[in-house]
């Protein structure tokens, strides 16, 4: 069974084991690249997972020769590609940077702490319509009201 560490796209895990359970060469493409089918060792879902190998073998050959940063430091197996990608942490470009700030914790926070990061996209939201609702005072555009703190 040959195992490879990667952060899960699915559910978020950092440094996660996966195992390849399908591993095919890529046949219109260099000899040397492979695509597998790997299985998250926490969630139970896949991933397209393609690796590049400097040598003769399959990654599973590979992997269960020598250790992944082995592997990956010398150049016999590329850092693999992963599909789908792993989930951006980072906040679109257009986001002011106090809401930005609230963004970016609660996704960072969002596999370790849930509750952290509920807290933190609540806040995010509410500097939003802050935001928003100051700017709407000001043209008179929208109705929306932001509860104070002693509201609930
Ligand atoms: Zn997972």
């Amino acid at each position: 069974m040959s195992v490879f560490k990667a952060d899960c796209p699915h559910c978020g895990t950092r440094s996660v084991a996966f195992t390849i359970s399908a591993e095919r060469q890529a046949p219109s493409r260099d000899y040397l690249a492979w695509d597998t089918l790997a299985i998250c060792g926490y969630c139970d879902r896949g991933i397209l997972a393609n690796f590049e190998a400097s040598t003769d073998g399959a990654p599973t050959e590979l992997l269960e020769k020598g250790g992944q940063e082995y592997l990956f430091e010398e150049g016999y197996l590329s850092e693999p590609e992963i599909y789908p990608s792993t989930m951006s942490d980072e906040a679109p470009g257009h986001v002011p940077d106090n809401i930005k700030r609230f963004y970016e914790q609660g996704v960072d926070n969002l596999q370790k702490n849930w509750d952290a990061s509920g807290g933190m996209f609540r806040k995010a939201l509410e500097a939003a319509l802050r935001t928003n609702s100051q700017m709407s005072r000001a043209t008179c555009i929208t109705g929306l009201k932001v509860p104070s703190k002693r509201e609930g």
